[in-house]
């Protein structure tokens, strides 16, 4: 899977794929991520602005049109006809449609490049949605200060569910038993202001029966 991130900071990235699973799965070449810095598009030469006020008034500032399509446009060179099929263009945004596991699990089973275009500021020029057939997604409902962060959690819920980016110790849990089941590690007993704190005795059974009984009776979801 490749990802490319339209972003104006493209250094916020480097320490989280850099690290863990994320960082092994780039070195193992099973996924790749690719930065646009978006200011290398502004066709300002001097202060590489790539904002400006939006039409009508308001305080923010507006991700420019030009700039954005150059960046896309680059995101999507030597992508050939029948690879573009296979390319999602998504802009992030606290208005667009929820991101659920469900669409990390249908993206990574029919797209191969996924270009993720991190709005800022007042967010960006309306005009890229019609220019390149872009689906607008939220990560939540609430607002964050830039797209970064939702196109961390994007990567992040894609990769892991490609093939070979989990070890053997890290498999898909929501595969096996669903999300939330409580998880505990040793000691067994654990004291903590005079109050004692112990592991459920179903998992310290050895009953592998009872086990997971107990975790599916567990589960969050
Ligand atoms: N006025 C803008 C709007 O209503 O869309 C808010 C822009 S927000 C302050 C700046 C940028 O952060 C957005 O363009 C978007 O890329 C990103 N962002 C903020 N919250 C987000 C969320 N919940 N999901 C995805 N992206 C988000």
């Amino acid at each position: 899977m490749n990802f490319d991130i339209i972003t104006l900071f493209p250094k916020v990235f480097e320490p989280y794929l850099t690290e863990s699973i994320l960082g092994r799965a780039l070195k193992n070449k099973i996924i790749k991520v690719k930065l646009h810095d978006l200011r290398k598009f502004s066709s300002d030469r001097k202060h590489f602005k790539v904002d400006d006020r939006p039409y009508g008034g308001g305080p923010g500032m507006v991700l420019k049109i030009e700039s954005l399509v150059k960046a896309v446009n680059n995101a999507l060179k030597g992508v050939t006809k029948s690879q573009r099929v296979k390319t999602k263009v998504v802009i992030l945004s606290p208005s667009g449609k929820q991101f659920t596991n469900l669409t990390a699990l249908n993206w990574v089973k029919n797209y191969k490049r996924i270009i993720l275009i991190c709005g800022h500021y007042e967010g960006v020029d309306a005009r890229i949605k019609k220019i390149f057939k872009t689906e607008e997604v939220s990560i939540g409902p609430y607002v964050l200060t830039g797209g970064e962060l939702p196109a961390l959690i994007i990567v992040d819920s894609l990769s892991r569910k490609i093939n070979g980016v989990l070890g053997k110790h890290e498999s898909l849990e929501e595969e096996r038993l669903g999300v939330g089941v409580p998880a505990y590690t040793r000691p067994e007993k654990f004291v903590y202001k005079n109050k004692k704190y112990y592991v459920p005795k179903e998992l310290i059974s050895g009953d592998h029966k009872a086990i997971t009984n107990w975790r599916i009776s567990h589960r969050k979801s």
